[in-house]
């Protein structure tokens, strides 16, 4: 049987966020390149990851879905592990178990894609005979700095640590010392090895996937390819994909088997008026601390403002319940302040730890997000077209909120790196969002980038583009190792 139609094995690492947008590429193969898709996932917590999938894949029958058994990386992890740590070797932990889900396909697939904490993964699909791509589920300008890594000026970023001045990258906007990434805030420190060693991994693959489009970041995606500016630096070539966000259901099932449905939430939604609602999350982990969870519901309550709320209990680390969001959901939250819920019941509706996000934001009623500017959070938002206050948290995070605020002029930016933010400085950003000056011509704003996402992903878009020619270069490798023969399936 000759093989000329592409087999992608995708690897999806532990977290929401690197779950959703690759099951999303993943049904996007399937349904509009013609690619047979088996995706991999590594997960520590498989019955709400078989959930979320399950909602995720209701619409696409045939996409194959192989959840690798959990490993227990607990002893093996030091004194307070960061998150990346903790899923960095839970990824390694997983290879064996990946390698033997490969071997018992009937073929072995033409390209493993990976998400960036797959990167160990990208030795074992080449021993494999395999592509190895990249999926950076995040932005061109993120891309950009993690490939720059392991080739920059060492003088430039000896400035940037040291005195710091903003980071040049060839042909990209610069980064600001105070949005910098923190590894380069670590330098000398595992982490920072980690991710330069990430980078010369990443460059190495046969092709890099970001998930944004062109239009919104043309700059940053042509310095890319442009081979006097960045191209030179990796093996294959880079392509804008996105946005790969996940779309709306129809209305019915539990989100995430919490008892609170997704179709109380969307029904309290019809019942409040157009662009009226500020929807706040910090993503699948982000977690606030005490106090700061308490000036929070004070603006809130202050502002007089509709608004949904997505609660976590507080925690000291930005990154509290990345592996823990599962556990729990249906309690009343007791850490907000007292008779903040009987004072709120009208305009309120506080929801425990997950909510049916892309439902909310697709909903008429809701006009704006506090985010922590999680890469899929931003682009369900704009996808949406709704305008945002930018309050990072962890990761490329402050990058993500410069790019939204100072670049796109989509966001107002939060300072929560100054410590708590006041109640005060808090309702000064919602009333700029929610309000006729501001909010109006962010909302303009990002109601043309909703408009330009939608044509990237179109037949004519430069994003189905991108994955036609990534169709092509797989169909190509396919013939050439075939060279003419034929293949056994
Ligand atoms: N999400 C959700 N409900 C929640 C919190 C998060 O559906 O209550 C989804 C959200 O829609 C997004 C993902 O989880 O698709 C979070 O990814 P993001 O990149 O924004 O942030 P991360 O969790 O990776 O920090």
């Amino acid at each position: 049987m000759l093989i000329t139609k592409p087999h992608a094995a995708l690897l999806a690492s532990p977290g929401m966020g690197h779950l959703i947008p690759i099951v999303e590429l993943g049904k996007r193969l399937l349904t509009h390149h013609g690619f047979d898709v088996t995706i991999f996932v590594v997960t520590t917590d498989s019955f709400t990851t078989r959930s979320q999938i399950l909602q995720q894949t209701s619409n696409v029958s045939s996409l194959n879905v192989v959840i690798l058994p959990p490993v227990d990386v607990s002893g093996k992890l030091g004194p307070n592990p960061t998150l990346d740590v903790r899923i960095l070797l839970t990824m390694a932990e997983s290879l064996p178990l990946l390698r033997s889900a490969i071997l018992s396909l009937k073929v072995v697939p033409t390209v493993l894609i990976i998400d960036l904490f797959g990167i160990f993964a990208l030795h074992m699909a080449r021993d494999l005979g395999m592509l190895s791509y990249v999926f950076i589920t995040s932005n061109a300008w993120f891309t950009a700095t993690t490939i720059y890594a392991p080739v920059i000026d060492k003088e430039m970023e000896d400035r940037h640590v040291n005195d710091h001045e903003p980071l040049f990258i060839p042909g990209c906007k610069p980064v600001q010392y105070e949005d910098t990434l923190e590894p380069f805030v670590l330098r000398g420190q595992p982490m920072y090895e980690g991710f330069i060693s990430a980078g010369k991994d990443i460059i190495s693959a046969d092709g890099i996937l970001m998930n944004t489009w062109h239009d919104l970041e043309p700059t940053t995606t042509k310095a890319l390819r442009d081979t006097e500016l960045l191209g030179w630096i990796s093996k294959g070539p880079v392509y804008a994909v996105g946005p790969l966000v996940r779309t709306v259901t129809p209305r019915s099932g539990t989100e995430h088997g919490h008892r609170l449905k997704v179709e109380d939430v969307l029904r309290w939604l019809d019942e409040q008026p157009t662009e009226s609602v500020i929807y706040v999350s910090f993503g699948s982990g982000g977690t606030l601390s005490a106090e700061q969870m308490t000036e929070l519901a004070w603006a809130l309550e202050l502002s007089q403002q509709r608004f949904i709320w997505v609660v976590r209990p507080p925690n000291e680390g930005a990154e509290g319940t990345f592996f823990e969001v599962a556990n729990g959901g249906d309690e009343t939250p007791d850490y907000l302040p007292e008779e903040f819920l009987t004072r709120t019941h009208e305009v309120g509706l506080v929801v425990p730890m997950w909510a049916p996000q892309a439902e909310i934001l697709a909903h008429p009623s809701t006009g704006g997000f506090i985010t922590h500017c999680g890469w899929n959070s931003t682009l369900e938002s704009i996808s949406n077209g709704v305008p945002m206050i930018a309050w990072p948290l962890y990761a490329e995070q402050n990058m993500n909120a410069a790019l939204l605020a100072e670049e796109l002029g989509v966001a107002v930016r939060a300072n929560g790196r100054e410590g708590v933010m006041g109640r005060e400085q808090i309702l000064k950003l919602v009333r700029r969002i929610m309000g006729e000056k501001d909010g109006k011509a962010m909302r303009e704003k990002v109601k043309e980038l909703k408009r330009s996402a939608v044509k990237a992903l179109s037949k004519v878009g430069s994003s189905y583009n991108s994955l036609c020619q990534v169709t092509k270069d797989l169909e190509i490798h396919l013939q050439e190792k075939s060279g003419g023969a034929t293949l056994a399936g």
